[in-house]
């Protein structure tokens, strides 16, 4: 074995669960079918495309397995969902959404501004939560098209108050659909699309956060819904979303959907007694360390923290010659050196916005885990502010 390797980015990906994986294996070999063929064994492969759907929408408490549409990610999910409603509803122009969804959302939300949608731009507070104030103001009936705010987010872990926020839109105007990108929170907070999430008409989610593999997702499409087709093509999932089926992959998202139902509130109440140790830690080992979200309701897993004085970059490089690996940012803004926008609409302090470092643990994650990196990660900092010309060594507190 190499050196010590703590994996805490998991909600920019997780490790494929064994079980899924030994579900998926026959599809490749030995079951390898178009599931649209005429002979005998492709034909038990669409059942086994029936049973993962069927699957699929129990664990979501969805009322019909043809609400499940296969994706390749939820950033084809979210596509298919905000542009699929637009066309589908040219009469309808504006669009609500926040200042801190995922890239997914807000690149899609920018480019229906430019083809002349008007939208309004949710803020959020210290803690991340949402004005309910502003969005209550922000709806209009008979005007509002779309509504599409995430359920947790990803650099954060806050929760919004998704069921709160549907039942207002439907109030408000029935007419106005209303979507949530649920990929870091499906299987890990309860979801029932008859039950608390009844208002929701798409939800998006991804195999890779669930520790499914990466290239497959799903959206929810409630039966009724107006969204237009977004990949033309052939007559797969009811001609929705054309192109062959990806089976062992639908196979493991299924399974991996499963077993996050069977581990349930256990799973959840560990790994988050695990990120409050965390918490409790840093906090009490590091002077002037910023921890994002912690008034709010959070998903049991992320730890975002940010370190007066220092920066993400090389903090994660120090944590990764340490063999522990943690993001700085989300892996998708990572790689650019602007501050999260998340963080600047949380309104985190300037001497601290580039010094963020996301821990997101699993139900792989442990005790010992989190002893090491509450021994790792206060050294890393520490070396860090001593070479660091914003941090005053003598007061030890940031530079004037
Ligand atoms: N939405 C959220 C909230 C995410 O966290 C992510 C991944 O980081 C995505 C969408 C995109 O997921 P995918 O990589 O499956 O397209």
């Amino acid at each position: 074995m190499g050196p010590i390797m703590i994996y805490f980015d998991n909600n920019a990906t997780t490790a494929v669960d064994p079980e899924v994986l030994k579900v998926m294996l026959p599809y490749f070999t030995e079951k390898y079918w178009n599931a649209s063929s005429l002979y005998e064994p492709a034909t038990e492969l669409a059942q086994d495309l029936q049973k993962a759907r069927q699957t699929t929408a129990r664990v979501l408490g969805a009322a019909l397995p043809s609400e499940i549409l296969f994706t390749s990610c939820a950033t084809e999910s979210n596509n298919a969902a905000l542009f699929g409603v637009a066309r589908a509803n040219p009469g309808r122009r504006h669009i609500i959404t926040t200042k801190v969804e995922h890239p997914a959302i807000l690149e899609v939300v920018k480019e229906l501004m430019r083809q002349g949608y008007e939208v309004s731009w949710l803020n959020v507070d210290r803690n991340g939560n949402l004005d309910l104030g502003q969005y209550v103001r922000a709806l209009r009936p008979g005007g509002t098209l779309l509504v599409s705010v995430m359920h947790a987010n990803n650099e954060t872990g806050v929760v919004f108050p998704i069921e709160r926020l549907a039942r207002i839109a439907k109030e408000t105007d029935p007419k106005i659909v209303f979507h949530t990108d649920a990929t870091q929170t499906v299987t890990k907070l309860p979801i029932n699309l008859t039950g608390n999430f009844r208002n929701v008409d798409l939800l998006s989610f991804s195999g890779h956060k669930i520790h499914a593999p990466k290239g497959v997702g799903a959206l929810f499409v409630r039966q009724g819904t107006p969204v237009r087709t977004f990949l033309l093509g052939g007559h797969q999932e009811k001609g929705r979303r054309g192109g062959t089926e990806n089976i062992p992959y639908i196979i493991g998202l299924a399974k991996a959907m499963e077993l996050g139902e069977a581990a349930g509130e256990e799973e959840r109440t560990r790994v988050a007694a695990l990120r409050d140790r965390l918490q409790a830690g840093l906090a009490e080992r590091i002077p002037w360390l910023e921890i994002n979200g912690k008034d709010a309701d959070r998903t049991p897993n992320t730890l975002n923290v940010a370190c007066h004085s220092v920066e993400g970059e090389s903090i994660i490089m120090m944590l990764s010659e340490a063999g522990v690996y943690a993001s700085s940012g989300s892996a998708c803004t990572s790689g650019s050196l602007d501050p999260s926008h998340v963080l600047v609409a949380m309104g985190v302090p300037s001497g601290a916005l580039q010094g963020n470092v996301r821990f997101s643990l699993s139900r792989y994650s442990t005790d010992e885990e989190v002893s090491t990196v509450l021994d790792v990660f206060p050294r890393v900092i520490d070396q860090l502010r001593r070479l660091s010309p914003f941090w005053d060594k003598v007061n030890q507190k940031p530079a004037e």
